[in-house]
Order: C-alpha cells, then sequence, then structure tokens
C-alpha cells in the first residue's frame, strides 16, 4: 500500500505520525511510506533516519497527498489538508468531529476514509489511542505543578519531597483514571504525600490495590474538595466525564482557603477545566496567578514533549496502521471489533454515531 506521513502543519504541532522505526516495520512488509521532507524534525527524527528505515522522502505536498492511498497523521486535518483529501483515500489521525462540524462537513465531502484514534477502543472498555497522551500528560503535570511552587514562578516556595528534617509538600489528584494515576505515581516517585479523589471507587480500589497503600484514596465530595483545598501545596485536576464537559469542582472563592502561592495544574482544561479560574494556556505562557494561586492549564501538554509522545504515540498506533495497509481498511476493521469504532466519516457519511447527533446527521 502507498502510504504517505506529511509534516504537521497546525501551530506548535511538533509531533509526526511515523517514527523511523514504525517506516521499516511497514517497508519490510513490502508498502511503501513517503515521508514528507522535515516531517520527523520537531521530534528529533531526521529526513536521513526516515531513509535509512526504507521511506522515501517527498518535498512536494501535492505528489505526497495526491499519490497515497493511508495517510498517517497526528492532529486534525487543517483546511488545506482537507482540500487534499479524495475518495479512495483512507486517513488515519485524531480528528475530535463531535465539536467540529465544519471538519465533519468538509470530511464527508472528500468521500474519504477518515478513522480516529480517539473512538478505538480495548477490550477493557479503554481508549488505547488516547491513552498514552493521557500517561504523558499526568506525568507532565507534577513536573510542571514543581517548577510552578518555585518562587520566581509566583509559587509558595514549596520542594515537594521536602528534606531530611523538613515534611514533604502535599499533593491532592483529583480524578484517578490516567492521568490522575501518572500524576500521582509522579508525585509519589517524588516523596511528596500524595492523595487521589475519585467518584468511582472500582477505580479507587484499584489504586489502593497497586500502590499498596502509598497514596491515601478519597471518595470525591464536596468536604472532600474543601479538605484537598485547604491541605495542599499542588492540586491536579485530572477528571474527566466522556462527552461532556468538565465539572467545576474549586470555585474562585474556595481559592481564598488555599495557602498563598499554592499551584492548580488543570488538566482536564482541554474539556473547559474543573476550576472556575482555569483559562486554556499554551507553552510559551504556561502560568497566570488567580488571587495569590498560581494556574497551570495547558491544553497541549504532550506537545512539549514531542519525541517521547510521539514515540508513545506510534507504538500504541502501529499494530493498527500494519493492520490497515496489510489487509486494507475494509477488512481491517471488519476483523477487529474495537477497530471498528474508530472510523467516523466514509464516502459522504459520518459513520460515528455521537458525531451524528452532535449535528444532526444521518449515520
Ligand atoms: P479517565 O477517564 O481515564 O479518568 C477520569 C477520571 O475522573 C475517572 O476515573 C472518573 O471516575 C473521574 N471523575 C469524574 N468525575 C469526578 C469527580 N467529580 N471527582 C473526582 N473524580 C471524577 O480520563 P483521563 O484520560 O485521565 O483524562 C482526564 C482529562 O485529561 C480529560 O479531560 C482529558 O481530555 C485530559 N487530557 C488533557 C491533556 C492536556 O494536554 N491538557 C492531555 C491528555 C488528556
Amino acid at each position: 500500500m502507498k502510504i504517505a506521513v506529511p509534516k504537521e502543519i497546525k501551530n506548535h504541532e511538533y509531533r509526526v505520525a511515523l517514527t523511523p522505526t514504525g517506516a521499516r516495520e511497514l517497508a519490510t512488509r513490502g508498502h511503501s511510506v513517503t515521508v514528507q521532507v522535515g516531517a520527523g524534525e520537531g521530534a528529533g527524527f531526521s529526513d536521513a533516519d526516515f531513509e535509512a528505515a526504507g521511506a522515501r522522502l517527498e518535498a512536494n505536498v501535492d505528489t505526497l497527498w495526491g499519490e497515497a492511498e493511508l495517510i498517517l497523521k497526528v492532529k486534525e486535518p487543517q483546511p488545506e489538508e482537507v482540500a487534499r483529501l479524495n475518495r479512495g483515500q483512507t486517513l488515519f489521525t485524531y480528528l475530535h468531529l463531535a465539536a467540529e462540524e465544519k471538519l465533519t462537513r468538509g470530511l464527508m465531502e472528500s468521500g474519504a476514509t477518515c478513522i480516529a484514534y480517539e473512538t478505538v477502543t480495548d477490550r477493557q472498555g479503554g481508549l488505547p489511542l488516547l491513552a498514552p497522551m493521557s500517561t504523558v500528560a499526568g506525568r507532565m503535570a507534577v513536573q510542571a505543578g514543581a517548577h510552578s511552587l518555585e518562587k520566581a514562578q509566583g509559587g509558595s516556595g514549596v520542594l515537594l519531597p521536602g528534606v531530611p528534617g523538613v515534611a514533604p509538600g502535599k499533593v491532592a489528584v483529583i480524578g484517578g483514571g490516567v492521568v490522575g494515576e501518572n500524576a500521582a505515581r509522579m508525585a509519589l516517585g517524588l516523596g511528596a504525600e500524595v492523595t487521589v479523589l475519585d467518584k468511582s471507587i472500582s477505580r479507587l480500589e484499584v489504586l489502593d490495590d497497586r500502590y499498596q497503600g502509598r497514596m491515601k484514596t478519597v471518595f470525591s465530595t464536596a468536604d472532600a474538595i474543601d479538605e484537598a483545598v485547604r491541605e495542599s501545596d499542588l492540586i491536579v485536576g485530572a477528571v474527566l466525564i466522556p462527552g461532556a464537559a468538565a465539572p467545576k469542582l474549586i470555585t474562585r472563592a474556595m481559592l481564598a482557603d488555599m495557602k498563598p502561592g499554592s499551584v492548580l495544574v488543570d488538566v482536564a482544561i482541554d474539556q473547559g477545566g474543573c476550576f472556575e479560574t482555569s483559562k486554556p494556556t499554551t507553552h510559551a505562557e504556561p502560568t497566570y496567578v488567580v488571587d495569590g494561586i498560581v494556574h497551570y492549564c495547558v491544553a497541549n501538554m504532550p506537545g512539549a514533549v514531542a519525541r517521547t509522545s510521539t514515540q508513545a504515540l506510534t507504538n500504541a498506533t502501529l499494530p493498527f496502521v500494519i493492520a490497515l495497509a496489510d489487509k486494507g481498511w475494509k477488512r481491517a476493521l471488519a476483523d477487529d471489533s474495537h477497530f471498528l469504532p474508530g472510523l467516523n466519516v466514509h464516502d459522504g457519511q459520518v459513520t460515528y454515531r455521537a458525531v451524528a447527533e452532535a449535528f444532526g446527521l444521518e449515520s
């Protein structure tokens, strides 16, 4: 199959949809892999790395897209990319269509087959192509929070691990899913005192069992959040209610109960944020201060660690890419009931119910 890997053009996107390792796997199966010149640069993969892996390089974007049967990307296609898509081509990337009517209609008009990373499922009921980025964001959250606690960042000047004779800092993580567990794990690793709050008892059971009492697990109620607000040096917001905006769990008035210079890291900002005072920030200016509390609310945290994020994402997508390339999209999806929900748009029709319902379309 002819596979194309364009350079991502969305602002500040440094990831690439395939690593040289992935290109080699595909090339050895007899597929033709064409990578746009410079596509891997932001993630630390040179053109020479891709060539050595058996990929062909292409500088002309029209040729790259025009010749492809399967196009691999990271971010949702931008308008000029949608215009390049044609019937008979398959696109495999993050799409997040439910909030993007214009993009959805553009993809329908293209006639192409569009498969989204974020709606592929696994046997445990998880989202295996979304989880790697939640893992990255969760781990980064504590790194960002610890840095924000420094005086120069407006923080209280607390060192999370403490030192001999000085108690460690306190970290509360609200939401103990993929982001939350990874944040809690990092905070534990630093030596902080860690509490995880979740509404799901079964999730708290998993964490309690996995970490053998080394982190406190607390059922998430207004009282429990009040206590976390009063006690914590760092609070990580990591809740998710699928398909809905994040609930506002900490109001502006509650900031007055926090210790001055404490830090809120709102990872759920991509779903609107779970603190009332959160507003999206960028890696260029990641934090701001409200009522003496430092806020870190970067909406695309994994972008800052493009190399690790690219490797984590492509490890997860590669088996699906190989299935698409070896079998073609029809058989690849028919053979795997967890890959099938990935299909969002085909031949002018929306094929994913939540997206169709969002825009009053037939699915
Ligand atoms: P997840 O589904 O694995 O976990 C969410 C958890 O929140 C669940 O365990 C759920 O029970 C819990 N929850 C729901 N309501 C709660 C409440 N009121 N109190 C306490 N817990 C509650 O989701 P995830 O993969 O961990 O993602 C969390 C959020 O992080 C999502 O909004 C996701 O989009 C976002 N995210 C952001 C970035 C970024 O760069 N900012 C990157 C990756 C993920």
